[in-house]
């Protein structure tokens, strides 16, 4: 192999309006998934950068200059952030491909649409928003003037994945900003420079210093300086499971408020009346979507007996048909896995797949690009027969393997839909709407597509059941999570003898 020294590009952390190194000076290495290579230097912090991060979120809180401006005046400048991003779509596009591997077919069809619509739409909840609602007049306990006003919840920090890092970045700094909250986010180790762009726009379009800040480096360091930190109150997470329950337990000494969007196995079931020139498709698109590495992805599919046989092999033999490879290029439906430790992950499943018995049909193995060969690529793999008990049915692989299993009715099949400790997604392909919302009633998960997948709209709420997590994230529910309510309770009793309730203490008033 020829050794190239190219001088990498570098990136400091966003703190206080502008980059800035780490305290300690040091850096760590950024990699293309696509080729094994590094591509970028970053600014590795510790516990002194977050503390700088959080102070200076809590001064711009403080200052009021974000956290009490008016709404509108907030909703202009979301509006111009959106425009921002228009307008360095394709840099912010090329950042987010090159360290995530997502292909540019999805970034630029969707991602980059998705995250400057839900600034848009969330700019004008945030104007419609109800901040303060007067209570009716009551009689008891006395005549008084009542308000429950919702205010921001000060500094919030927010720590995203590496498979959207764009996506997950926008669905927790749109709805804090709009509320007047400051937001300091730490990305992914694997994925900080499309959050780092964010942060920059923002000031661009006008977004006071301090209000968002980013700090980088590793999650088991930083992200736990920034959950434990005594400024920040409110933690939002997308991650695994496993780290999620790490942070609630970090955030309990704080008493800090959380949201969690972990892990999820979703399955989508497939009756004999579905239209399977849809649904084949449609499974295929739930599954293998940014080579399955995305937490509401469709990894189980229930097939109701009648036509198992045949989903089985349409579905193999249309998967054996994605084209894999360099992520930049238009014409690939399946980029890389994020990283060799994933891929590792991912090839355990499939052997594990393979040993407790469940029938492959399609792909199994590491697949090799030409010309990116130290890539992590892994061939779209289906499993058929699979029993709802293997490790391939419970567990999250997050990556391109489904099971499929058979159902022998639709009451079979939402058992083993509900099966599972995740409730992430869920999915329904039936020409039948009846008989598809009755499945969408049954199904415990926060969002159930009936024959499509992966839809998500600016307006509507998106979280987990049972251990995908709670809280919910885009749209007007999501404005709730990031602020306070208070009670505003003003008397209209004037006369000190008509407050009869002073008594309880004080008998000799009464
Ligand atoms: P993690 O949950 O480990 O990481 C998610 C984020 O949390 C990253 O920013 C990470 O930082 C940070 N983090 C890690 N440990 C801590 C900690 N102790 N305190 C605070 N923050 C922390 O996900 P992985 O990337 O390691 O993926 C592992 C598995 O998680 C996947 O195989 C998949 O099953 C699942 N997953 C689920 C996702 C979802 O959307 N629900 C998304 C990604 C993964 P750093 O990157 O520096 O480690």
């Amino acid at each position: 192999m020829v050794m190239t020294t190219v001088k990498l590009p570098e990136y400091g952390m966003f703190i206080d309006g502008e980059y800035t190194p780490a305290e300690s000076g040091e850096m760590f290495e950024v990699i293309n998934p696509a080729n094994g290579q590094p591509c970028a230097r970053v600014a590795k912090s510790d516990a002194r950068d977050v503390d700088r991060a959080v102070r200076s979120a809590r001064r711009a809180f403080e200052s009021g200059e974000w956290s009490r401006a008016k709404p509108d005046e907030r909703a202009k400048v979301l509006m111009r952030f959106a425009d921002e991003i228009v307008a360095h779509a394709q840099e912010i596009a090329f950042l987010e491909i090159l360290t995530s591997g997502a292909t540019v077919r999805r970034v630029s069809n969707a991602d980059l649409l998705l995250i400057v619509d839900l600034l848009q739409q969330t700019a004008k909840f945030a104007q419609e928003y109800e901040y303060a609602k007067t209570l009716p007049m009551r009689p008891f306990p006395q005549p008084s003037h009542n308000q429950v006003w919702r205010e921001p919840v000060g500094v919030c920090a927010g720590i995203t994945a590496w498979n959207y890092p764009l996506i997950l970045a926008m669905w927790k700094l749109a709805p804090a900003l709009a509320m007047g909250n400051s937001i300091v986010i730490k990305p992914a180790s694997n994925t900080p420079l499309s959050t780092l762009k964010l942060a920059e726009l923002a000031v661009k379009a006008g977004l006071p210093k301090g209000v968002f800040n980013v700090v980088t480096g590793p999650g088991s360091s930083v992200g736990e300086a920034l959950v434990t930190h005594p400024e920040v109150d409110k933690i939002a997470f997308t991650g695994s499971t496993e780290v999620g329950k790490r942070i609630m337990q970090l955030a309990a000494q704080g008493v800090k408020r959380v949201t969690l969007e972990l892990g999820g196995k979703s399955p989508a079931i497939v009756l004999p009346d579905a239209d399977l020139d849809l649904a084949i498709p449609g499974i295929l698109f739930g599954v293998f979507l940014h080579s399955g590495q995305v937490c509401e992805c469709g990894t189980r599919v229930i097939v109701h007996e009648a036509i198992y046989e045949d989903v089985v092999q349409r579905l193999a033999e249309t998967a054996s048909r994605i084209r894999l490879g360099n992520p930049l290029d238009e014409k690939v439906g399946m980029g890389p896995i994020i990283s060799e430790t994933q891929l590792k992950t991912i090839l355990g499943y499939i052997e594990s797949g393979k040993q407790e018995g469940a029938r492959l049909v399609c792909g199994g193995s590491r697949a090799n690009v030409p010309g990116l060969e130290g890539g992590y690529f892994v061939e779209p793999t289906i499993f058929a027969d699979v029993d709802n008990r293997m490790k391939i049915a419970q567990e999250e692989i997050f990556g391109p393997v489904l099971a499929v299993m058979k159902a022998k009715d639709v009451d079979e099949a939402i058992r083993l839909a509900n099966d599972t400790v995740y409730g992430l997604a869920g999915g329904v392909w039936s020409r039948d709407l009846n008989q598809a919302y009755r499945v969408a009633r049954e199904i415990r998960a926060g969002t159930i597509w009936v024959n499509d997948w992966h839809m998500f709209r600016s307006d509507a709420p998106f979280g987990g059941y049972k251990m995908s997590g709670f809280g919910r994230e885009i749209g007007r529910y999501a404005l709730d999570e990031y602020t306070q309510l208070k009670h505003v309770h003003a008397s209209l009793v004037h006369e000190v003898e008509n407050r009869h309730w002073y008594s309880i203490v004080l008998p000799d008033r009464a």
